[in-house]
């Protein structure tokens, strides 16, 4: 038998579909067995603790261009930030400039972070044109480990409209991939902001007017709809509405291959925090925009009853000295985005498990499973079995936290989730075999991450 580098003992070992008290043993970054009295040369304790995958996180941006600003984490502090609080594989994206071939934009997007980011990555690419000279470019991609495609419904230079999305899902249906959809109605949108412009121009709180529900639920059907048509696989990121979860449980129940994703935001904060003076409501200017208190309630169901699969975290952070405000005379100037990749497991376990929403395998399957199936790494990650890569998170269930900003690594003048209590937080961080972050402070500067090549989606 292999010689075990690192036993991890005595903890409480969880998984999507399991919970048991084992040993954990290591070798060569990988975990070579689970079970009873393991020895191995190192032994680390994980006594009264709980000892998780490492989570997934398949939705960041990281050094994203944004207007004529940038999000404010890079590769190497997000990858701090995430490792810190539990995260141990990130899923970010590539958006390709006009001129730019796919691969050529994939290679540039690969290096900035093979340079920079601590954990292993995966990246999804953005798809903005229907053109025959794209499509073609689909299968040498996924030759390449990208087999996710990002689609928008807003946002100009990005919205493709009807024909486009039924030319796109169907491509990536041929290739049996998996089609990404930032869903909002972008009419609704431009109508809703023009007005506001007129009458309430310097108000963050016009934000989550210009966006309404209305907007993400129409989107939302449509692009299902339009997923029915081409038979595609398709994720719905960033839900926020409980429309928007309705949607997808009706297209689920038709036997679509449909899933959907929320965020820690969506389901902890609402839009009476656009309110506040000040210009403050900026800080939680995202889009979708935060709804209210009945839909967070209704997505913690759709969370809980396997509606929606994802909890991921959509980090874009700005500074709100600086960044933010640049939407200080103009609401909708201020760049679109939330901090949140430290927290997002320590989140859901104080307000998902012991808020009584999610037991604790459902935690792990938001938080790891899920987005390691749906995008192709499992059982790579998301998962605690011989084979898998030993990245793995010490959870102590009992350490009581109020959030500060100043216990993340994120790159961000401030928090949406200042001074929330948390109960349970990461004590440890272990990547391929290795503690790198242990009590919120990050170990090994020196380690690299891993760019990953993802298989096609388990769904
Ligand atoms: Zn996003």
């Amino acid at each position: 038998m292999k010689a075990i580098d690192l036993v991890i003992k005595g903890g409480t070992l969880i998984n999507a579909s399991e919970v048991i008290e084992a040993d954990i043993g290591i070798s060569d970054e990988k975990i070579a067995l689970i079970g009873k009295n393991l020895e191995g040369k190192e032994i680390i304790d994980a006594g009264g603790l709980y000892v998780l995958p490492g989570a997934v996180d398949p939705h960041v941006h990281l050094e994203m261009p944004a207007g004529i600003t940038t999000s404010s984490d890079d590769w190497q502090s997000g990858s701090i930030a995430a490792a810190c609080g539990g995260t141990t594989t990130l899923i970010d994206f590539v958006e390709p400039e006009n001129n730019q071939s796919l691969r050529e934009a994939y290679m540039l997007r690969r290096q900035q972070a093979e340079n920079k980011s601590v954990l292993d990555f995966g990246l999804h690419m953005t798809i903005t044109n229907s053109e025959q000279n794209t499509l073609s470019q689909l299968p040498d991609l996924i030759e390449q480990g990208i087999t996710s495609f990002k689609l928008y419904t807003t946002y100009t230079g990005f919205k493709l409209d009807d024909t486009q999305l039924l030319k796109v899902l169907n491509a990536i249906h041929k290739l049996e991939a998996l089609a990404i959809v930032h869903s909002e109605n972008d009419a609704i949108i431009q109508w809703r902001t023009q007005d506001l412009l007129k009458t309430d121009l310097n108000n963050p709180a016009s934000h989550p007017l210009s966006r309404p529900e209305t907007a993400e639920r129409e989107a939302i059907h449509r692009i299902l709809s339009l997923a029915e048509i081409t038979r595609a696989f398709v994720y719905i990121v960033h839900i926020s509405t409980r429309q928007g979860a309705e949607m997808v449980c009706h297209a689920r129940l038709r036997g679509q291959k449909a899933f959907g994703e929320t965020c820690p935001q969506y389901l902890l904060l609402d839009h009476s925090l656009y309110q506040q003076p000040d210009f403050e409501g900026a800080k939680f200017v995202c889009s979708p925009p935060l709804r209210k208190k009945s839909d967070t309630r209704a997505l913690w169901q759709a969370l809980s009853n396997g509606t929606i699969q994802v909890a991921a975290t959509d980090h874009c952070p700005f500074f709100f000295k600086g960044q933010k405000d640049l939407g200080k005379d103009n609401f909708s100037k201020i760049p679109g985005g939330l901090p949140g990749v430290g927290l997002r497991l320590s989140l859901m376990y104080s307000y998902g498990v012991c808020g009584g929403h999610l037991s604790l395998n459902r935690w792990v399957e938001t938080c790891s499973t899920a987005a390691a199936r749906l995008f192709g790494l499992y059982p790579r990650k998301g998962c605690l079995l011989p084979g898998a890569d030993a990245d793995i998170v010490l959870f102590d269930p009992h350490k009581i936290l109020t959030v500060r900003k100043d216990i993340l690594h994120e790159n961000v003048d401030y928090t949406p989730y200042e001074g929330m209590q948390l109960k349970g937080y990461p004590v440890m961080t272990i990547k391929g075999g290795k503690p790198i972050a242990k009590d919120g402070t990050f170990l090994d500067t020196k380690i690299t991450g891993k760019y990953l090549a993802r298989k096609l989606p388990d769904c």
